[in-house]
């Protein structure tokens, strides 16, 4: 019955129901189809640093896959592992009614979803997509659009935490969607991390993950600049990481992520800057901070600043290194 009202709905595009009402009905139709054998093939698009350790995850809490990556080396492992790997997000969208998209950016996601062989192609009425992409917020209720007119689900829940925690599954989830429906996401990214919160309607998971990493952004350039500032007054980086960290400037860049070679183990600072979260990722997710307060007439001053920063360190040959290692490019700026 749910599912003859989704068909009604799309059909016409009449919406008999109101806003609150229609969710619901999309709930049902949905606990229908994929709650009765909730180990069904959940669709994975997207296996690069973070997508590849969270589809493992979901293979441990006993999850079939199919797989698709535009990088057919990314899916070896997976195909050796017994999964299925198939040619298309379409073909992802045919044989799967739960997937999950992990990509770079914006029009990696429109591709995905919209392109000649995109999900949309074959999604199914009542399927559950959830994008973890960091992407803009706007293409976010632009894609749920799409996928609303296809009788289906649309959820952002982008991530915090990097590969890491993608791999130990204690990632953060910031979800926006119908909040009907953040049960049933909530059962999948339970298996890939620790923390699932639900923000609000779609394109909010985004907008909580912009203005977290804007402020990481900003206030590791921060702790970068008051480390070689101390170095250079004579102190000890060690100590004055302590002082800091005991102090009032004290933040997660200065004690979990020191960008200071020599101050910490176990980050990239102490390993040239590889691994981690990449600069590029950094810069790009600071251009999307900066698109929606263009667009929200939102003042960052401090955020457009670093925006800055981030992209000349993409042009000096720091794109592929951790973004902590702002630290190495103000101490090589200092001496020009
Ligand atoms: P990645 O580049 O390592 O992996 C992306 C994968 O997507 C690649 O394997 C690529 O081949 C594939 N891909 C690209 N376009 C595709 C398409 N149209 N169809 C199918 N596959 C496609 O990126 P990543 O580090 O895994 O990051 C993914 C997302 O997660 C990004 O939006 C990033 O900002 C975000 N993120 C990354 C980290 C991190 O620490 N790396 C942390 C938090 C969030």
């Amino acid at each position: 019955m749910a599912a003859s009202f989704w068909l009604r709905g799309a059909a016409s595009g009449l919406r008999p129901w109101s806003r609150r009402q229609r969710p619901a009905a999309a709930s049902l139709a949905a606990v229908c189809s994929r709650s009765m054998a909730s180990k069904t093939p959940v669709g994975f698009i997207g296996l690069g640093n973070m997508g590849n350790p969270m589809a493992k995850n979901l293979m441990k809490h006993g999850y079939p896959l199919v797989i698709y990556d535009v990088f057919p080396d990314a899916c070896k492992e997976f195909q050796e592992a017994g999964e299925q790997v198939v040619s298309s997000p379409a073909d992802v969208a045919e044989k799967a009614d739960r997937i999950i998209t992990m990509l770079p950016t914006s029009m990696n996601a429109i591709e995905a979803y919209s392109g000649a062989n995109g999900i949309l192609k074959e999604v199914k009425k009542g399927s559950l997509l959830i994008d973890s992409s960091t992407i803009d917020p706007s293409v976010s209720k632009e894609l749920a659009k799409e996928v609303e007119k296809m009788g289906a689900v649309f959820m952002d829940a982008p991530v915090s935490g990097g590969v890491g925690a993608a791999r130990s599954g204690n990632l953060t989830f910031m979800v926006g969607g119908v909040e009907e429906e953040f049960a049933a996401a909530k059962e999948l990214l339970s298996c890939m991390g620790s923390n699932v919160v639900y923000c609000g309607a779609v394109g909010t998971g985004q907008a909580a993950k912009i203005c977290n990493n804007m402020l990481l952004a900003i206030s590791m350039i921060g702790t970068a600049e008051a480390m070689n500032l101390g170095i250079r007054l004579g102190l000890d980086p060690k100590l004055l990481a302590k002082i800091l960290n005991m102090s009032s400037g004290r933040c997660w860049s200065s004690d979990t992520y020191n960008p200071v070679p020599g101050v910490m183990v176990g980050v990239p600072s102490a390993n040239n800057y590889q691994g981690g979260f990449g600069t590029t990722l950094m810069a790009k997710d600071l251009g999307l901070a900066q698109d929606s307060a263009t667009n929200t007439k939102s003042p960052i001053l401090l955020g457009s600043q670093a925006h800055q920063i981030y992209r000349m360190m993409c042009a000096k040959g720091y794109s592929k290194k951790d973004f902590s290692s702002v630290f190495q490019f103000l101490r090589e700026e200092e001496n020009l």
